[in-house]
């Protein structure tokens, strides 16, 4: 993800603002408008005092993941022919070791010391063929992706006789079964019945046309997929579910082993980017809010405080927002706000007719805006600490539920008091660990699953 707002540098761009269709198009429009004085006011009126420990509760290590893609044409003379590669880079940070890379005199990151950071660890990769490619001997694209998704996701990403595969993981968080209602593909998609995928059954053949269906055509990544079309947003789609899957496994291996579960406890989890996913592979927030709210249950059963999972978004709606209303936000004091639907949708969507559960089918996590003592604001997501959405009440209740501070217990001072800690001039708006990551996965240089190898002996040595 780029790190500098990207601002739209194309000439001509306020002459077609101007232009009076435009403007007759957008007064029928809702849209975010620049608050005036009076309604900012009103807004930050409903800012709360951001919540500080004291000393602030940090934990003990800091995970950082980081995806990018690209889905260029394999060569400049096939413009047609893509290829997709994924990296997610995770920066494991030991935070005893963390003050050792500040420099004392300048209180920034020492980037020497960074480097050698760098040194210690390795994107996972990914590649996946886009329009134009037939992997494997495939009939068309989309049946060579879907195969291509299996593969990557059944690979082994860690070393030696400890295994991280993220299919394993799909199914754990799918409690070990997952049922594919029709053929996916692209000559086929006849309904099929009681197809059903477990860990020792990971693939089937279609009862009409004999193709290969995998666990991981769940996911239907493939469906944004065509022969010829710039396939894009399937890598994207990819990417998102990746980095989602990787923190699963991660929190799945942690709490597999009593002896390893009180570093749940000790750890924070940033994500960069929201607590949610979109598109097709949508329906796997709810297994990892389901797995999220189980792993705090073991964690409150064993006396722990809940895990700290945190989405950071650099960009988006609630972060243009957030610049629109800066300048009127309280100087030198640390200020928070839930974006709960209503606000959401009054102030940041600019909908008339809110949706009864904003982010129904996508979110596993809730927005909140943060503007530090030291003047920086944050979009920052917290994962809903609830099973589910909706069995037992309707979703507009869970609007409302999910709404209620409280609800986060001890995590929101502890959002705090991690993006306080490592806030810095050097980045704009991100803190160290994010920077790293992003830092990583941009340029490429351990195996994800050696961070797994490296927290479970630590578990061990403390
Ligand atoms: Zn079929």
């Amino acid at each position: 993800m780029p790190y500098n707002r990207e601002t739209a540098g194309k000439g001509g761009h306020a002459d077609f603002v101007r232009n009076p269709d435009v403007q007759r198009f957008l007064s029928d429009c809702d849209y975010m408008k620049p608050p005036s004085d009076a309604e900012a006011e009103a807004i930050i009126s409903t800012f709360i005092n951001a919540p500080a420990g004291h000393p602030p509760r940090l934990p003990n290590f800091v995970v950082a993941s980081d995806a990018s893609k690209s889905d260029n044409p394999i060569n400049d003379k096939l413009p047609s022919t893509q290829l997709g590669f994924i990296k997610v880079s995770h920066v494991l940070i030991a935070m005893d070791k963390y003050a050792e890379l500040i420099d004392p005199r300048s209180r920034f990151v020492d980037p020497f010391k960074v480097a050698e950071m760098h040194r210690n660890a390795q994107p996972i990769t990914y590649v996946l063929p886009g329009s134009n490619i037939l992997y494997r001997g495939s009939a068309n694209v989309r049946d060579g992706f879907r195969r291509a998704v299996y593969d990557q996701l059944t690979a082994n990403r860690r070393e030696g006789a400890n295994r991280m595969v993220l299919t394993e993981t799909l199914l754990t968080l799918n409690d070990d079964l997952i049922t594919i209602k029709a053929c996916p593909s692209a000559e086929c998609s006849e309904p099929i019945e009681h197809l059903e995928f477990t860990q020792s059954a990971q693939t089937h053949s279609c009862p009409a046309c004999r193709t290969t269906i995998y666990a991981t055509d769940w996911l239907r990544l493939h469906e944004g997929i065509s022969d010829f079309g710039n396939n894009a947003s399937a890598m994207t789609r990819m990417m998102n579910v990746v980095e989602h899957l990787l923190l699963a496994a991660f929190i799945l291996e942690l709490l597999r082993d009593t002896a390893h579960v009180q570093v749940l406890a000790r750890i924070a989890f940033v994500v960069d980017g929201p607590l949610a996913l979109f598109g097709e592979p949508a329906k796997l927030h709810k297994r990892i809010m389901s797995l999220l709210y189980r792993a705090n249950l073991k964690l409150a059963g064993l006396g722990f405080e809940p895990l700290l999972v945190l989405g950071l978004q650099k960009t988006g709606a609630v972060m243009d927002h957030a610049l629109l209303l800066e300048r009127f936000l309280p100087k030198g004091k640390g200020v928070l706000r839930l974006i709960d639907d209503d606000y959401r949708s009054k102030y940041i969507t600019g909908s008339s007719t809110p949706s009864a559960n904003f982010g129904h089918e996508t979110y596993y996590g809730q927005d909140f805006l943060f503007k530090t003592e030291r003047g920086r604001i944050f979009n920052f997501a917290l994962p809903y600490p609830f099973e589910n959405k909706g069995i037992g009440y309707n979703s507009a209740e869970f609007a409302q539920m999910k709404a209620d501070i409280a609800q986060y217990g001890s995590l929101v001072e502890r959002a705090c008091d991690l993006i306080r800690h490592f806030e810095l001039d050097l980045y704009d708006n991100a803190i160290v660990p994010v920077a790293l990551a992003h830092r990583h996965a941009s340029i490429s240089i351990m195996p994800g699953g050696k961070v797994l190898d490296l927290l479970t002996r630590a578990s061990l040595s403390r």
